[in-house]
């Protein structure tokens, strides 16, 4: 049998190891063992090895990320600088390999010194300082951003710990603390020395001159740690920049001068907590106070950055140091990741008419042509509603800053629609007190009215902002209203994910989609000959046969690899109806246990997925996928006809060992309630069919692939609305559809949790009672078209020929093309102006 290594070394797009490269690689990882690890191979650990060779990896990016930066310094292009409080990275080190094109030769070394390189990259802890998409999406567009050469930055938090590790305990969702730099981060540099203070609650007095000033306040430190990022083989290493959240040396001791010196270091600790930990929230809004200081931390470290780096231009240096701020934003694009770092908007406005000085309308011009905002939902329970109250203790300054926003905004409405109170109530920045009388700031409605560009992330989701929830603003700003659906890395999510797919690719049409890849259209030309369709059916063969072996031996259920292969991951939520599915499912069985010889196409339900801690519904839905997996899997009659599987602890890193084993990818969320998505693209790249509503990013990739070539299914957006409108009664449907009535009856009759028959009621009385997201008017279409996917299954040719059809139809949902849309329309810049020569102080790089 063929070892990995030799496997891998007959994937031909991974290059060729050069004899003395190799050499030099074994060499360098011998000297961080000895040096950095301070180990011998008698003594060292498989996790000592990772880190020797994570070592000698980052040796080869710093040449590159150094130059990068100087370049960056010498030549004073515009920057952008991409906030968000969350990037979803993932691993490093096989990304870093395979952008650097060094892969084969490392493989190589390794192997000589009798290891193997994919047990070394199962020691990498996730950088999971994200929840899902919005996170991810952040980090594929680090990637793009380097590969195409723009001079950008990511700013965000360096959580200490990021999304919770899962388990499952009896069938149920249990969080553990995921303490991801226990044992140290090999990517990261702490820049101490840029070190920068951040000032929290005071109040706010007029100097002699009138002037705001803000004081009293407490301090706490940002202590920058930087993250190479490189592009894809161009030279070129951008810089992740994340914050840390350090106590003031005279914390307390300045407050208390009791002499109490032990309880004032350990108070150090409070403000410290800023970056413990990142909020396991997706797609909805908490108002706690400490979220707000995460979010106001991150902007405020992040705008002394960038105005430091402004200033200090190689250009403004000394004789013409940068005082005035006309050209700011010519040199500075600032885009908001959703309104999570809005709070950045009143603090802009505040360093420069408090600051440096600048008359308010001077301000803010400079604020509306330098900030961009990126919508993520419109879901109304995730939109930042911050009480003012809560304002007025953390941030008062920030709080007088945006009231007289508002009134300047509320002035600009009167002058154009005189007299329409009700308009001005919609549009307000503050709104009126709720029942409790409670005040609270509108984020989205100030970021619109701050920023230059608003825009959604996929077409569908652009033009409900524009009909729906910013109705009034599209009608005031037309002009700032746009669209950039979003994207994926190619590289990860295919090249480094999926190498033998790629490979099947390159032999076909060359390399040049792994940078451009609308190139893949070039397959289409080969979906009529069986020779591709063989080599795409054997590749995803052999993806399913390793995920086989994987969930044998972790979850010890065996699978059949031949079944259809049935993918659901992505955060657990209603509105993603992973509900729906599971409904499928116990179909299925209820269909087998009707007629025990049923013809059917085996299948493999794989779920993956985190729930919010306190989502009650969504842990409920876990235990419905995990109770009814009990039942099946282990149920005679069913065999392995069925299977049904919740894999644990779903993240960026198992992502890429599933998706490359899909046949089926569900993308079924209500029809307006997923912004874009962007696992469904995932899947869509590595060849899987894709089961969903006319949703979301859903719309455009049946747009690039053809209707024929996707299963569509369920109300679309008017559909729903018009339901809605209409008044829904799941019960109606429930009652009408015969195989809906009997499962909603097992789930009340404790069929599933014979234990604790009532252990899933709250579920069962959501679907009958209050079915926000519409499962119940969608399963029978949902039915009907997951037995269509079966017929169509059981022709392995015409299935295929789909999946090819889909993988070629790809082009349009990388984020290069994202990030080029962003790079033109949006911030000013021109992608592909940073051209690096390879240094070649190391072996490796000699031309
Ligand atoms: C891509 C990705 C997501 C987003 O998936 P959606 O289906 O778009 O919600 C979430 N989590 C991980 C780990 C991902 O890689």
């Amino acid at each position: 049998m063929m070892s990995d290594h030799d496997r891998r070394k007959q994937i031909s797009v991974r290059g060729i190891a050069q004899v003395e490269n190799v050499a030099n690689i074994k060499k360098a990882f011998n000297r961080h063992l000895h040096f950095s690890i301070i180990k011998d191979r008698n003594v060292a650990t498989m996790r000592d090895y990772y880190f020797a060779l994570a070592n000698t990896v980052r040796d080869h990016l710093v040449s590159r990320w150094i130059r990068t930066q100087q370049y960056y310094y010498e030549n004073d292009p515009k920057r952008v600088y991409y906030l968000s409080l969350e990037f979803y990275m993932g691993r490093t080190l096989s990304n870093t390999m395979m952008n650097l094109g060094i892969q084969a030769t490392v493989d190589e070394a390794l192997y000589q010194l009798g290891l193997d390189i994919e047990d070394l990259q199962e020691i990498e802890e996730d950088a999971g300082l994200g929840n899902g998409g919005l996170g991810r999406l952040a980090a594929c567009f680090l990637d793009s951003m380097a590969t195409l050469g723009i001079p950008a930055y990511g700013y965000g938090l360096r959580y200490e710990y990021g999304i919770f590790k899962q388990l499952i305990r009896d069938g149920w969702q249990v969080e553990e603390p995921d303490d991801w730099l226990r044992f140290g981060n090999p990517w990261e540099k702490a820049r101490p020395e840029y070190m920068l203070p951040v000032n929290f609650y005071g109040k706010v007095i007029k100097d002699e001159k009138g002037k705001s000033k803000w004081v009293d306040t407490q301090l706490v430190f940002a202590m920058p740690y930087d993250t190479p990022v490189p592009g894809y083989r161009n030279n070129v290493v951008n810089t992740l920049r994340l914050w840390s959240a350090k106590a003031e040396n005279h914390f307390h001791l300045k407050f208390f001068n009791d002499g109490d010196y032990v309880q004032a270091v350990m108070d150090r600790n409070l403000s410290e907590n800023i970056t413990r930990v990142l909020y396991p929230n997706d797609n909805m809004f908490i108002g706690k106070e400490l979220r707000l200081k995460q979010q106001y931390f991150l902007v405020a470290a992040t705008l002394q950055d960038i105005i430091r780096r402004y200033k200090s231009s190689k250009y403004g240096s000394r004789e013409s140091i940068r005082v005035t701020f006309e050209n700011f934003p010519e040199k500075v694009a600032i885009q908001l990741n959703d309104t999570h770092p809005s709070i950045g908007i009143p603090e802009l406005m505040r360093l420069l008419v408090d600051v440096e000085g600048l008359e308010w309308d001077q301000a803010w011009d400079v604020c509306v042509r330098t900030f961009a905002y990126t919508n993520h939902t419109l879901l109304p329970e995730a939109l930042e509603r911050w009480p003012v109250s809560m304002l007025q203790t953390l941030l008062p300054r920030h709080l007088e800053i945006i009231y007289e926003i508002n009134q300047k905004f509320m002035e600009a409405i009167s002058t154009k629609f005189p007299g329409d109170f009700d308009r001005m109530r919609r549009m307000s920045i503050v709104e009126e007190a709720d029942q409790f009388g409670e005040k609270r700031i509108n984020m989205a409605n100030l970021c619109i009215v701050a920023s230059h560009a608003i825009n959604g992330v996929a077409a569908l989701h652009s033009d409900l902002l524009k009909s729906t929830t910013f109705k009034d603003f599209y009608e005031f700003f037309p002009e700032k209203f746009q669209n950039k659906t979003n994207g994926i890395t190619p590289r990860r999510w295919l090249l480094l994910s999926n190498p033998s797919l790629a490979d099947v690719i390159v032999e076909k049409i060359g390399e040049d989609w792994i940078t451009n890849l609308d190139e893949l259209k070039k397959l289409k030309e080969f979906a009529v000959e069986p020779q591709l369709l063989d080599q795409i059916r054997r590749v995803k063969a052999e993806n399913k046969t390793r995920v086989a072996q994987f969930l044998s031996d972790e979850y010890n259920v065996d699978i059949n690899p031949s079944s259809l292969f049935d993918v659901h991951v992505k955060r657990i939520h209603e509105y993603k109806r992973q509900l729906l599915n599971i409904l499928h499912v116990i179909t299925l069985y209820n269909r087998i246990k009707a007629d025990p010889n049923i013809d059917m196409v085996p299948r493999t339900i794989l779920y993956g997925g985190k729930a919010a801690p306190g989502y009650h519904m969504a842990k409920q839905i876990i235990r419905l996928i995990t109770a009814v997996g009990e039942i099946v899997n282990n149920d005679p009659v069913v065999g392995d006809k069925l299977k049904v599987i919740f894999l644990e602890n779903y993240r960026v890193s198992m992502a890429e060992k599933i998706i490359p084993a899909a046949d089926l990818s569900e993308q079924i969320s209500t029809a307006g309630t997923e912004a874009s998505g962007t696992g469904n693209m995932k899947f869509m790249l590595n060849g899987a069919l894709t089961i969903g509503t006319l949703d979301g990013a859903n719309v455009e990739m049946a747009e690039e692939m053809g209707k024929e070539n996707i299963f569509i299914f369920g109300m679309n957006v008017d559909e729903v609305e018009a339901l809605q409108k209409k008044g829904y009664s799941s019960q109606e449907f429930i009652q009408k559809t015969p195989a809906l009535k009997q499962i909603v009856e097992q789930i009340e009759g404790g069929l599933f949790t014979p234990e604790q028959p009532d252990q899933l009621r709250d579920l069962s009385n959501m679907l009958r009672y209050h079915d926000r997201f519409m499962v119940c008017a969608d399963f029978e279409a949902y039915v009907a078209c997951q037995d269509k996917v079966a017929s169509v299954y059981r022709d392995q040719n015409a299935w295929s020929r789909m999946a090819l059809l889909n993988i070629a139809s790809t082009g349009k949902f990388s984020t290069d093309r994202t990030i080029a849309e962003y790079a033109r329309q949006i911030w000013g810049v021109e992608p592909g102006q940073t051209s690096l020569p390879a240094p070649y102080e190391t072996a490796e790089e000699k031309p």
